[in-house]
Parts: structure tokens; C-alpha cells; sequence
């Protein structure tokens, strides 16, 4: 079975940065508690680890690419010391306007990944999570037959539930949790 964890980035594993506003310098990236060892446990659990994230600010001008890399280079080091192997980090770095084909929540960063690890869906099982704060998360999620796993700790509350246009499959506090709920539900399917 080859088994998949994708990981939104923003709202999941550092601090939402609020509607409308980005990441874009290194002194706001703030790991939410428990995220490295979220990730740790879903590694030791057989899972690769990707993470999938929309970052417009590129393309808006608000960051350089250069300084989005180098970010990213310091969390992924970060989570490295605890044990937390991240597999590899997947960015759409265009706005709504450019209508990217890779902007979630078009599934095709998921499908590329496939690819890169030549995984065929159609040939070889798959079991695969989607996790995120956001229903363009869940809806990715849909669209990429992923199971979704919608977190609280970032852009969405259970209270706005009425309006979400995607229902997820699981809702949970955090990555940590939501890593804990992945982890139990497969031991108990087996
Ligand atoms: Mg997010
Ligand atoms: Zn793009």
C-alpha cells in the first residue's frame, strides 16, 4: 500500500496569518505546538509526507521566491532535527487571476506528485490524506480522492459549518490530532 499524507501549509503547521494576509517574512513563520510531531508520527506510521500550499504572495510581489525557499529550508530543518521528514514541499506561487492549473483546489499538485513517485492511480493502492484549514483544502481533497481532514487551528470554526460548500470527512483540533485520528483509524482497518 503506498500511502500518502498531504499537509497544507498555513493555519496547519504555522500560525494563520489571518484572511487576506501571507507569510512573508521568516520572524512570522510560528510552528503551531505539535506540528513536527504530528509529522514524526505519521512518518513512523509509513506515510510520505508532502506538503501542499497556495502561496500568491509570489506573484503579488509581497515575497521573493529566493525568500520563500529560504523559509521553508528553515522550518523543513527545524522539523528535521525532531525526527520530522517531510518528503517535499509543493508551491503555487500564482493568484486566482492567473488561473494556474496547479492553484488549489485544482488537484493536479496531488497528481503530480503521483507522477514524481510513479505512483499510477489506476494501477497501485493508494491511501491517501488530505489535510488542511481551509475548504479549499477539503475540496482539493474531493477532487483528488483523498481523504479530507478539515483542522480548527487556522482559517475555518466548527460554528461556520452551515456555509461550507465541501463537508470533510474528519474535523479535528490540530495536526497533532488529526494525526492521531489517521494513525487509529488505520490500525483499526486492518
Ligand atoms: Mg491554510
Ligand atoms: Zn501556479
Amino acid at each position: 500500500m503506498n500511502k500518502f499524507v498531504f499537509v497544507d501549509r498555513d493555519g496547519v503547521i504555522n500560525e494563520y496569518p489571518g484572511d487576506g494576509n501571507y507569510v512573508v517574512k521568516k520572524e512570522d513563520f510560528h510552528i503551531i505546538p505539535g506540528a513536527a510531531a504530528a509529522i514524526a508520527k505519521l512518518k513512523s506510521a509509513g506515510f510520505k509526507i508532502f506538503v501542499i500550499s497556495n502561496q500568491a504572495c509570489v506573484s503579488k510581489g509581497l515575497i521573493k521566491k529566493e525568500d520563500l525557499m529560504n523559509m521553508t529550508a528553515a522550518f523543513l530543518s527545524y522539523f528535521d532535527q525532531q525526527k520530522a521528514f517531510i518528503d517535499g514541499v509543493y508551491y503555487c506561487i500564482h493568484t486566482q487571476e492567473e488561473a494556474c492549473s496547479f492553484r488549489k483546489p485544482s488537484p493536479k499538485m496531488v497528481f503530480e506528485i503521483y507522477r514524481q513517485n510513479n505512483i499510477k492511480p489506476q494501477e497501485n493502492k493508494i491511501l491517501s490524506y488530505f489535510i488542511g484549514d481551509s475548504i479549499i483544502d477539503i475540496k482539493t481533497a474531493r477532487a483528488a480522492g483523498c481523504r479530507s481532514v478539515l483542522v480548527l487551528s487556522g482559517r475555518e470554526k466548527k460554528e461556520r459549518e452551515p456555509y461550507w460548500e465541501e463537508k470533510p470527512d474528519y474535523i479535528s483540533d490540530s495536526l497533532l490530532t488529526a494525526a492521531d485520528l489517521i494513525i487509529d483509524s488505520n490500525t483499526k482497518d486492518v
